[in-house]
């Protein structure tokens, strides 16, 4: 027996705690589409996301080490699916609509710059007064207009909700007034916790990353308190084992104990503050409580872990040889580009008259993977060929 659309609605429903978006109020898509005969609508989006040309991008562009220094690290792509799978884990024990959960993580990165933050904050710069850059809007503006893939209708027409936790909080998204009337209720619990997540999975692998590639020593991470502490319990737990599996079991410790912190942390503030609903958890976020987030002494630990890794990895020399690079890259990209527009690809060059010259740039670059940037900036003599990074 195939389960049709109406039995899975109300299958999945059942399953949902009553502050959760039900399947039902997905809020419609810009594009009107007749529902599926046996896909629920998140479940089509988390598919559509999956499917689109930006997510395959994400696979070679940076997190924090440029790919070419080693297949062991990170990209945006598996640093996306590590944010998924936390996701799923929190919104499933919250009884939260898992489906919306891991779409909004699945599409969270997908208007990220080449070359990690170095990649953002230097196209920010170089479109100051020219409508900015910001790697949320740029995420949006993926999923709405950019993706070129359905006969139908431009972007990949997601539902609205969904569109609503992509935009994270504001912005001037080129939308319909529906979409700013459910910005009224405010974000669902979905939304913000994978922001949450997306922390929880990158400062727990940048760790790993930064370890494993010598850029940090364990003597140097046992300063960290909530290194110290999970690196005590593991090694108590294994005195036979390696340092290096120590360090990847503490690693684990510490994801652990933060996704563990941060569901008890929200399941308490929601009891709390007597969310018992969609529309109570729209008026708590008027009053802007915060219900999702660490326990006070959890939040102190992963400060503490930001402040290291900002501090020792971010701005390690080797990695701001590597965003130097990345930075540079971009600037004679656009430079290039803003001097001779002809000779940008065609499906480019054909949008400058509505989107105008320096967006279209802009879209161009942000959309390119690392490799394609570095390659494009040699093809053009830009850069140095014999650059030794
Ligand atoms: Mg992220």
């Amino acid at each position: 027996m195939i389960k049709k659309f109406e039995d899975l609605i109300q299958e999945e429903d059942t399953k949902l705690a009553d502050y959760a978006v039900r399947h039902g109020d997905h809020g419609g898509r810009i594009f009107e589409e007749g529902n599926h005969e046996y896909r629920l609508p998140f479940q089509r989006d988390k598919d559509r996301i999956i499917h689109c040309q930006a997510f395959r991008r994400l696979e070679y562009k940076t997190q924090v080490f440029i790919a070419s220094i080693g297949d062991n690290y990170r990209n945006r792509l598996t640093h996306t699916l590590e944010v998924s799978a936390i996701t799923r884990t929190v919104a499933l024990s919250l009884g939260l609509n898992t489906y919306l959960a891991e779409t909004i993580a699945l599409a969270h990165d997908l208007g990220h710059a080449p070359f990690g933050h170095a990649g953002q904050d230097v196209l920010q710069e170089l479109m100051l007064g020219k409508g900015g850059f910001e790697h949320n809007k740029q995420s949006l503006r993926i999923v709405q207009y950019l993706e070129n893939r359905y006969a139908s209708f431009p972007g990949l027409n997601l539902c609205r909700e969904t569109l609503m936790g992509i935009m994270k909080h504001g912005g001037d998204y080129q939308d319909s007034n529906q979409l700013e009337s459910r910005q009224i209720i405010g974000p669902s619990l979905e939304s913000m916790i994978t922001d949450v997540c997306d922390g929880i999975a990158y400062n727990n692998h940048d760790v790993e990353d930064g370890y494993e590639s010598n850029l940090l020593g364990l003597k140097d991470l046992k300063k960290i308190q909530i290194f110290d502490q999970n690196y005590h319990l593991v090694q108590k737990k294994y005195p036979q084992a390696s340092e290096k599996l120590l360090v990847r079991e503490t690693i684990r410790s510490m994801l652990n104990a933060m996704v563990t912190d941060l569901v008890h942390e929200i399941d308490s503030r929601l009891v709390e503050n007597r969310i018992v609903s969609r529309e109570s958890l729209g008026e708590a976020n008027q009053k802007s409580i915060r219900l999702v987030g660490f326990s006070e002494s959890m939040q102190e630990s992963v400060t503490e872990l930001k402040k290291y890794l900002h501090e020792k990895l971010y701005k390690h020399p080797v990695v701001l040889e590597l965003s130097n690079f990345g930075k540079e890259i971009i600037q004679v990209l656009f430079h290039y580009f803003s001097d001779r527009e002809d000779e940008l690809p065609a499906s480019y060059l054909n949008r400058i008259e509505q989107d105008g010259k320096y967006r279209v740039i802009c879209d161009y670059i942000a959309g390119m993977t690392d490799r394609y940037a570095e390659e494009i900036a040699l093809d053009k003599d830009l850069i140095d060929p014999f650059h030794d990074i």
